[in-house]
């Protein structure tokens, strides 16, 4: 059974703890997956900015290119549109000092042109500037062929062409620009004419100066405009450099020839915003994941704490709280559960129910704690004894047993044992021991019955039957008890009609007489059911199912009724009348008879009640001082059935009752040809010590009467000296006892 719970609250337990971590890893995996989208998507976020700045940058650098290149000859005009330079080109000799103030390392100096070159109107070199110093023209006129000559030609062509000065444009004249190698330097090579800037000074188009203007790639002029648009690391580079991070613009010339590339680190907007965010983001994203983490442990705490608390109501609802054990629901449950297990086949099952025998008497006795102990006491040892079964406690004193074993009945037959061995000893409850038996009814399933509702039937009134077979017994449903069972139903239902419309009861009237003069001296009052189809019932067949079903006690109110009416209207005598032992549990019971006296005018002094000894000796300390409320007013009371139960004289000696009535068991042993029995000559010496009255019931011989009265036996009644008569024979016996006397 503990096995059982355990398993029970384990299986509702793992049940809340696999749901606890699916949530958690659900919730972190939600977590992770939006740290991880958010991770990419500025990732995706950052590149795309990053490319998109490289293609501005390479865009913007392009047009720097282009714009600086177009610089190179608008600077030329500073000094080509000017007519003093026409005027000093056309003097001879030149003045090679103005040229180098003016044309050549003016430009050098001011713009930082880093090689200047002038050919006349044939293309001849007749001046050359290199890095601020004038330079040799031998040298330079090899670089004008190899460089520049294209570039001239162009622009004679162009010049011939008659394209006008454009006066109101950035550059003023037309020019020939190009990429190129000088010197072992990729350079911009600029040419332009020299022209009059008032057009006062007329040239044959194609026929000017021609001024050179170059610019090395890879010196000052990149490293300038790196430094102004910021371009860390801009430099020139005649191979494609290895670093992919690195951001390019090919220079190539007009041709198509590459030259190299402008190469720089490129901004990345994306990356530094990426840089800047993401310690931010990183900081975010843990704060997010432990807030996550923290209220998913708080749900983790209040879901197990909530699991714990529905299986700690799960258990109460399923528990006796007092022993732990399966309660009734539970038992149902599980008895439901097992007999389908049986009904597709599986093993056959037992039910035991264990009641304790006489378990009143130790509420009574020691009180309801110590009730309590012995109950938790049996629970261990049922739970130690069938480990494996459901072991449930049903209510009161009430214990059920599924028990599991193979066969079921044999095996359920070894555990019945076993609980009379384990009961055979004394309970220890700490202040004391306690020896205590237990009745128990056994049902097999399927054998006996296949539906929860029935096998328990069936289990009860196996049960019934032990208990009537006396206490510390099993015994097993039979088929027979079922038709007792259904059978006794049938009597209790007829007897609650019987009872309601008046009909079929009566009442017979056994006189008892004097033993010595056989004068008569009273009648019991005896109940006689007449049924329809069974026909006269003795109070045998139908007092205890009374007793059992609640009905006695109006019964037996009618019956004393009944009789004090009766005797009311006899002129002497006393009337008997049997009491049930139910009668003697309920405190109210002299206050009854006091009112059924009051009411039928009969003396107490003419009622005599009969108790059975075991009766008596089950009453509570309450009944007893009923009893003696009774006796104080006159009412006698008589041990029914002396010699059957206990025989104890010690209540005979105690003054407790006014006679003894000794069962006719007792009597009948008085038989011809023996000597009469000591016994019954003990009952009588004592009783009459302690100054009780005898009686001796079923008297139906000469010789019991004989020995009876020798023996001092003060009373007699049996079916020698009368037969239960009815209610006018026995008024009419007292009158005619009457008018004899
Ligand atoms: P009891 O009180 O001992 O009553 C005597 C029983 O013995 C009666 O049986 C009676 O008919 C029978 N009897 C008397 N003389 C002889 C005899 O010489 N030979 C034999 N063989 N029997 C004799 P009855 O009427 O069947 O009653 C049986 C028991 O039922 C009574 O035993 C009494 O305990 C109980 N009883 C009867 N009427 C009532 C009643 O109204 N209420 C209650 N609670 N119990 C009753
Ligand atoms: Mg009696
Ligand atoms: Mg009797």
């Amino acid at each position: 059974m503990e096995r059982l719970r355990r398993l029970g609250a384990l299986v509702s337990s793992e049940r809340h703890e696999a749901f606890v971590p699916q949530i958690i890893i659900r919730s972190v995996v939600i977590v992770l997956l939006m740290a991880a989208l958010l991770a990419g998507f500025m990732l995706v976020a950052a590149r795309k900015a990053d490319e998109l700045s490289i293609a501005r940058q390479q865009k913007l650098i392009a047009t720097v290119l282009e714009q600086n290149f177009r610089s190179i000859a608008h600077d030329q005009e500073a000094a080509t549109v000017w007519d003093d330079s026409v005027d000093e080109l056309r003097k001879r000799p030149i003045d090679l000092r103005w040229l180098d103030d003016n044309l050549g390392i003016w430009f050098h100096s001011y713009y930082g042109h880093d090689e200047i070159m002038i050919v006349d109107p044939n293309d001849r070199l007749i001046y050359a500037m290199r890095e601020g110093r004038r330079d040799d023209i031998a040298g330079a006129a090899r670089l004008v062929r190899i460089t520049a000559q294209p570039l001239l030609t162009e622009l004679r062509v162009r010049m011939r062409n008659g394209l006008p000065i454009r006066r109101a444009s950035a550059v003023l004249t037309p020019g020939a620009i190009d990429l190129g190698m000088i010197n072992g330097h990729p350079a911009i090579v600029s040419a332009k004419p020299i022209v009059s800037d008032t057009g006062e000074r007329p040239q044959r188009p194609g026929s000017e100066y021609i001024h050179v203007s170059i610019r090395y790639l890879d010196g000052s002029f990149i490293a300038d405009i790196a430094g102004r648009y910021e371009l860390g690391g801009g430099r020139f580079a005649a191979k494609l450099p290895d670093d992919p991070g690195l951001s390019r613009v090919a220079l190539r010339t007009r041709s198509g020839s590459l030259l190299g590339y402008f190469v720089w680190e490129p901004f990345l907007p994306g990356t530094a915003m990426l840089g800047q965010v993401a310690p931010a983001l990183g900081a975010s994203l843990i704060i997010v994941f432990a807030i996550v983490t923290w209220l998913l442990r708080r749900i983790r705490f209040s879901t197990l704490q909530l699991s714990a608390a529905t299986s700690r109501a799960q258990h109460l609802a399923d528990h006796d709280p007092l022993t732990s054990l399966a309660n009734r629901a539970l038992f149902d449950k599980r008895l439901g559960i097992e007999l389908a297990r049986v009904a597709e086949g599986g093993r056959s099952l037992a039910l035991l129910y264990v009641d304790l025998d006489h378990f009143k008497n130790v509420n009574d006795h020691f009180g309801h704690p110590t009730g309590d102990q012995l109950i938790c006491a049996l629970s261990r040892i049922l739970s130690d004894i069938a480990p494996d079964d459901v072991v449930a406690r049903l209510g009161g004193d009430e214990f059920a047993i599924i028990h599991f074993g193979d066969p079921a009945a044999t095996s359920a037959e070894t555990l019945a044992r076993g609980i009379h061995r384990a009961l055979a000893r004394p309970i220890d409850l700490g202040d004391g021991e306690v020896l205590i038996g237990a009745s128990i009814g056994i049902a097999v399933a399927p054998r006996d019955a296949g539906s929860p509702v029935d096998l328990v039937r069936a289990a009860d009134i196996a049960l019934y039957e032990a208990k009537r077979g006396g206490r510390r017994r099993h015994a097993f449903y039979t088929a027979a008890m079922g038709e007792r069972v259904r059978d006794r139903n049938g009597i209790e239902a007829d007897l609650r009609e019987a009872m309601r419309t008046g009909e079929g009861l009566d009442i017979v009237y056994q006189p008892y007489f004097e033993a010595r003069t056989g004068a008569l001296i009273g009648a019991e009052a005896l109940i006689r059911w007449q049924h329809a189809d069974r026909g006269t019932m003795l109070p045998d067949q139908f007092i205890p199912i009374a007793e059992e079903c609640g009905l006695i006690e109006t019964l037996n109110e009618w019956v004393l009724e009944q009789a004090c009416l009766a005797a009311a209207r006899w002129p002497t005598g006393t009337i008997s009348v049997n009491l049930s032992a139910v009668q003697l549990r309920n405190a109210a019971l002299a206050e009854r008879v006091f009112s059924i006296l009051k009411r039928t005018r009969l003396s107490p002094a003419r009622l005599e009640l009969e108790i059975t000894e075991t009766s008596f000796l089950d009453s509570s300390e309450k009944c007893r001082s009923s009893l003696g409320w009774l006796r104080d007013v006159g009412v006698r009371i008589a041990l029914d059935d002396f010699g059957t139960g206990y025989s104890s004289f010690k209540h005979l000696a105690g003054l407790e009752v006014d006679r003894v009535k000794i069962d006719q068991s007792f009597v009948s042993t008085i038989q011809p040809g023996k000597p009469g029995s000591p016994v019954i000559q003990a009952i009588v010496g004592l009783a009459r010590l302690s100054g009780l009255e005898t009686t001796a019931e079923g008297v139906e011989t000469e010789q019991q009467r004989l020995f009876l009265t020798s023996i001092g036996c003060a009373a007699l009644q049996g079916f020698l000296l009368a037969r239960p008569l009815d209610m006018a024979d026995i008024e009419a016996r007292f009158l005619a006892a009457q008018a004899g006397a």
